[in-house]
């Protein structure tokens, strides 16, 4: 790869943000050719538009006779964005999921970086007394001192209109600022907002007090700035207190308090919760796996293991260790965790144990508080990233360790262009950079218990949970037996459940309650005509919500008024059939009127505060019980909780999917790992209608290798993962027949390739949401016992995903 800047380069492949197969070439003008450099962002003409693309080659090769390249416009970096590390793992992400790499550049860059209109440049206060040293340094220094700010963009704009040619303003900028007379920033960086902050002056409390006068808002203000030790935004005291900007304007000029403008960091403080820096003493088998990492570190060259430990075994301590031993090094590392709602907490553990050099990332933050981080780690100033799954792609510098926590979560694959797994790309991002990946879960994938087995990873075992607490007593009802009115999708609460949380409560502790459906009820039905309300588009019914009140299909987000009568028939005879996390909470409600409960879905997260609001509220102990769906039985650690409860263990279990059966079991697992945390004993409530089945019993008796054996029978036997690799081809189409013929074309093309030989074939056939969003849907789903072939087989037939009437999901999570 070409990263040395050679000005007798002519043209450039460049990748832009478009489902395009390729790269496309362009000719650079002189100007650029001896700034240009291969993964610097370009802006280049497409069509009848300008977009901005990242140069992947540098060549002389001309474009085939009778075509003419078109010509760079600008290019935006003198250096690049991207380094060879990550370009090296762009190139692999599109290679492997047959996905357009500037769509996989997209993916990887924060989207400030990819539509930048450039990075600000301002003179410092050395630069304003310099001297130039040639015209276009002269040029810059005298625009800067009239404009006090400019985009790269901006300058050379002013510069070519000046005569001045772009490439050499570049230079002349890098220059200056390499002798300290400019300062560039991100865009984002600039984006940091002033804010008016107040402190109190000094000076006895008594009398300050009294120069308040009679105003209670101005002494509840003083108050509470002595009480919390510090300087405080206007923005924030107001909030706090109640009371109008006037009331701290006031205090101002009677000399209470004292104005300043800071600015209002970016910083980790709306990731965090509250937590101690406590470092516990390590058990045994903590200090085998610490022990084990620490020596693979040393010898710098990729490993990969798998951290498998009881929920409550202190996994997360073994991580924390590693990564101290990675920053004493002054080396980097990456850890990720499968949901934005779990990021908070650890960022707060992290940073309270290794400090500043953490930088956040995930693509619930705003997006120049995500360019900012993004910074950060690019040029050095953090080491350690901590994210979702986009993580995988930060830029850390000199990577020496890869964690994924709660790997066996599907939340780890993304369900758009480039579908890639962050958990098996943290495998190769790791291999390239002679780092090593710990994959950690209490039931880990079947693909991470497969490693194991081919002696391509290395388990560490953490068999017991930490201190004196024992994994929760299971306890199972039989909704079978239950007599209640039997309806499809009804949350029924068992008397065994009824007591069980009575008890918990008694004894001062608290409850989850897991329900893995959002909203109110999944079916709103009319008693006289039948109609279920469903959403044209995708053909499903809608689901009914009360807060905030509407039918709501769950496919595609489209929202309707929730109608007094049937729409159809005009009855008012609608039903709310079944229970989502909304009803079950209202029923609760009913049967422990007194009890302070909370909701963590998705919808709730979505609210001011969302789910660290909620979190947090629980965490204090403010509410009693927790209702929530499967985001309540991710990773927390709450000691107070000592009864979790499945109200229907059965949610996954009829879909047609070969993953569900280990979809249950984790499910089971890591709810009844929320109970018992404490210094008292937990138990899990398991309420289904299949009590026999293997994962429920597994699961409600601890015991993950059963589960393993059985679950491993089933896949070999039938050539599911890992025993094969999978690919899903979705045909979509507004119309049934094009989706149709379509699929049954590649199908037909499929089995006339050679390559085809010992790839096998399910389908054509209508996925199992045969309409979503408008869309007709048809799949093949290829199944063989080389993943290599199977991409080698799709390639080969052109298929990409570079249309968006078909999907091609490589090692695709469901087959939905
Ligand atoms: P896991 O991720 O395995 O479910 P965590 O890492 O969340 O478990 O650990 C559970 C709790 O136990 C945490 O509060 C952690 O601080 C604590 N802990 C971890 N290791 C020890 C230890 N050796 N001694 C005492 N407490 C520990
Ligand atoms: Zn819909």
């Amino acid at each position: 790869m070409n990263v040395q800047p050679a000005a007798s380069h002519h043209f450039v492949e460049v990748a832009v943000p478009l489902p395009l197969p390729g790269t496309l070439t362009y000719g650079l003008p002189v100007e650029w050719r001896a700034i240009v450099q291969v993964g610097a962002r370009v802006q280049v003409p497409v069509g009848r538009r300008w977009l901005t693309g990242v140069v992947l080659e540098l060549h002389n090769r001309p474009p085939p006779a009778g075509t003419e390249a078109r010509q760079v416009g600008e290019v935006l970096d003198s250096e690049p964005v991207l380094g060879p590390d990550l370009l090296d793992l762009a190139s692999f992400v599109s290679e492997y999921y047959l996905a357009p790499p500037g769509e996989v550049l997209r993916a990887m860059l924060p989207s400030r970086l990819v539509s930048a209109g450039g990075r600000i440049v301002r003179l410092t206060d050395r630069g304003a007394l310099a001297l130039a040293r040639d015209d276009t340094q002269r040029f810059v220094l005298e625009h800067l001192l009239q404009h006090a700010t400019r985009t790269v963009a901006e300058l050379v704009a002013a510069a070519r209109s000046a005569g001045l040619d772009g490439g050499r303003l570049h230079v002349a900028v890098r220059s200056l600022a390499d002798e300290g007379k400019v300062r560039i920033d991100e865009a984002a960086d600039s984006r940091r907002r002033l804010e008016s902050a107040v402190e109190v002056q000094a000076g006895d409390l008594a009398d300050l007090l009294d120069r308040c006068g009679r105003s209670e808002k101005g002494r509840a203000v003083v108050e509470l700035l002595r009480a919390l030790g510090r300087p405080a935004s206007v923005r924030e005291l107001a909030t706090e207190v109640g009371c109008g900007p006037g009331v701290i304007q006031r205090l101002v000029q009677q000399g209470v308090l004292r104005r300043f403008t800071q600015y209002r960091p970016p910083s980790l403080d709306r990731h965090r919760l509250g937590g101690d820096a406590y470092r516990p003493e390590l058990n045994a088998d903590q200090r085998a796996s610490v022990g084990a990492l620490e020596r693979a570190l040393e010898e710098r060259r990729y490993r990969a293991f798998l951290l498998e430990g009881v929920t409550g075994s202190g996994k997360t301590e073994v991580y924390l260790r590693a990564l101290e031993g990675v920053l004493a090094a002054g080396r980097g590392a990456i850890v990720m965790v499968p949901e934005i709602a779990l990021v908070p907490a650890l960022a707060q553990a992290l940073r309270l144990r290794l400090g500043e050099r953490l930088a956040v990332l995930h693509s619930g933050m705003g997006e120049s508080e995500r360019a900012h981080h993004w910074q950060r780690l690019a040029r050095g100033e953090a080491l350690v990233a901590v994210g979702a799954r986009s993580a995988v792609f930060a830029p850390v510098r000199e990577l020496a360790l890869v964690v994924v926590d709660e790997e066996h979560d599907p939340s780890y694959k993304q369900d758009r262009t480039p579908r890639y797994n962050a958990r098996d790309l943290a495998l190769v991002r790791a291999q390239r950079s002679n780092a090593i990946a710990v994959l950690a879960s209490a039931t880990p994938s079947l693909e991470a218990r497969q490693l194991v087995s081919r002696g391509r990873s290395t388990r560490l075992s953490l068999p017991l949970r930490v201190g004196s607490s024992t994994l929760p007593e299971g306890v199972l009802v039989d909704l079978r037996r239950e007599r209640f009115v039997h309806r499809p999708g009804e949350v029924h609460f068992s008397e065994r459940l009824c007591e069980e949380i009575r008890a918990a409560l008694a004894g001062g502790e608290q409850v989850i309650l897991l329900r893995n459906r959002r909203g109110y009820a999944p079916i709103l039905l009319c008693r006289a005509c039948g109609e279920d309300m469903r959403c044209p588009e995708c053909g499903l019914p809608r689901t009914l919500h009360r807060r905030p009140p509407g039918l709501l299909c769950h496919y595609c987000g489209d929202r309707i008024e929730t109608p007094r009568a049937c729409p159809r028939c005009g009855e008012a005879a609608l039903e709310a059939i079944g229970a989502g996390t909304e009803r079950v909470e209202e029923r609760f409600r009913a049967l422990f009127p007194e009890v302070a409960v909370d909701v963590l879905d998705r919808d709730t997260t979505q609210r001011v505060g969302g789910a660290a609001a909620v979190l947090e509220r629980f965490r204090t102990g403010a509410t009693r019980v927790l209702i929530g769906t499967q985001m309540v039985s991710k990773g927390h650690h709450f000691p107070q909780v000592s009864l979790a409860a499945v109200l229907s263990a059965d949610s996954y279990l009829g879909f047609p999917d070969f993953r569900a059966v280990e979809r249950t079991y984790s499910m089971l697992v890591q709810l009844a790992g929320r109970a018992g945390r404490g210094d008292r004993p937990g138990k899990v409530v398991i309420q289904t209608h299949y009590p026999d089945h293997y994962a429920v019993r597994a699961a409600l008796r601890h015991d993950d290798a059963a589960f393993a054996t059985e679950e491993l029978r089933f896949r070999r036997a039938f050539h599911y993962p890992p025993f094969t690799r999978v690919a899903l081809l979705v045909a979509q189409d507004r119309h049934r027949d094009r989706a149709e013929k379509r699929i049954e074309e590649i199908a037909a093309r499929l089995a006339e390739s050679p390559l085809s030989r010992g790839v096998r074939v399910g389908g054509p056939a209508p996925a199992p949401f045969e309409r979503l969003r408008g869309k007709w849907r048809f799949q093949l789903v290829l199944r063989s016992q080389s993943g290599a072939r199977l991409r080698q087989l799709l390639r080969e037939l052109g298929l990409h995903e570079a249309r968006s009437d078909l999907v091609v999901d490589v090692d695709p999570q469901d087959l939905l």
